[in-house]
């Protein structure tokens, strides 16, 4: 699996957080018990990923929904972002999953980047269905041409490269209001009749089901696995704590990702300034459910 040289690792703090505590040397889990690399910026060289992706001529999906008031309010800042950093010289292609195709806003594309827009019906509750639209997508065009796939939430932006380093044959994002939380208090599912359940003590981290990727056929596997466990919950009148998350979390426990983004992939800034944050590549927008989501 992960070539992992050292579990931890002091990050130099010739940043600007850095240059504010120069007492900081933040120390950081840079290695997981199963040997998957958990990438922070400094620990891996950016030009190197970079090469090897452009030698691989690979294509590389993100999906993201955009249904009701999230397509006006996030997605145009959303995909303007990405096409300054994320995979910046590969071959991309945006899957935008829409009610309203018209209303999808007409960004400018960078050379061998296309977007594509599915149409998809308004659900009630766009987290449940968004794994079985996922999945679906997976096994059709998708799944076709790309290599890798990211699958992110729209209500957030891009603000520092998020390149080829992170791509592995599964992905998973430290969540970061809780990478630094004990296991026992962890938002995982504790309703035994859920199928996202996990016992105390069981848990590696919490991951965020704003931003996770992989390969087509690991994304497959995880897509049908997180839209069967929703399904079985709701055939009993259940849903999870958070939701797909909750399923999310329960696949990563029982098969561990290949590689893991430390919570600069998907910062929220209301944490503030952290030693151990030094370039944040997405950014969270605050939330404004009551205003949004009717
Ligand atoms: N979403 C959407 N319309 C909605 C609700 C959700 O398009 O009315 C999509 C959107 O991509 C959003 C994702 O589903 O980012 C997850 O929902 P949300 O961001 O509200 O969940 P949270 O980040 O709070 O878990
Ligand atoms: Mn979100």
């Amino acid at each position: 699996m992960g070539v992992c040289p050292s579990a931890t690792m002091s990050l130099l703090t010739d940043n600007f957080t850095g240059a504010l505590h120069p007492w900081a040397q933040p120390e950081v889990l840079t290695c997981t018990p199963w040997g998957a690399p958990i990438i922070w910026d400094g620990t891996f060289d950016p030009d190197v990923a970079k090469q090897e992706a452009t030698q691989q001529n690979l294509t590389i999906g993100l999906t993201v929904f955009a249904v009701g008031r999230y397509l006006e309010k996030y997605l145009e800042r959303f995909l303007e972002t990405a096409e300054q950093h994320f995979m910046a010289g590969q071959r991309v292609v945006y899957y935008v999953f829409t009610e309203r195709p018209g209303a999808v806003p007409r960004v400018a594309l960078g050379p061998g980047r296309r977007l594509r827009v599915e149409r998809e019906r308004r659900w009630q509750d766009v987290s449940m269905a968004r794994m079985r639209t996922l999945h679906a997508a997976l096994g059709g065009r998708l799944g076709r041409e790309a290599h890798f796939v990211f699958c992110m939430d729209v209500d957030q932006h891009f603000s520092g490269t998020f390149g080829p380093e992170a791509l592995a044959e599964s992905v998973a994002q430290l969540h970061s209001w809780h990478y630094h939380w004990p296991r026992w208090l962890l938002p995982f599912e504790r309703d035994a009749h859920s199928a996202s359940v996990m016992a105390r003590g069981e848990g590696d981290f919490y991951y965020h089901a704003a931003a996770f990727g992989g390969s087509v056929a690991a994304l497959r596997d995880l897509t049908a696995h997180c839209a069967r466990g929703l399904a079985w919950d709701r055939a009993r009148g259940l849903e999870a704590r958070w939701h797909d998350e909750s399923h999310l979390n329960k696949f990563f426990w029982l098969h561990k990702p290949a590689k893991v983004l430390s919570p600069e992939f998907c910062w929220s800034p209301d944490l503030g300034p952290r030693a151990e944050i030094r370039r944040p590549r997405l950014l969270w927008a605050p939330k404004e459910y009551r205003l949004l989501r009717d």
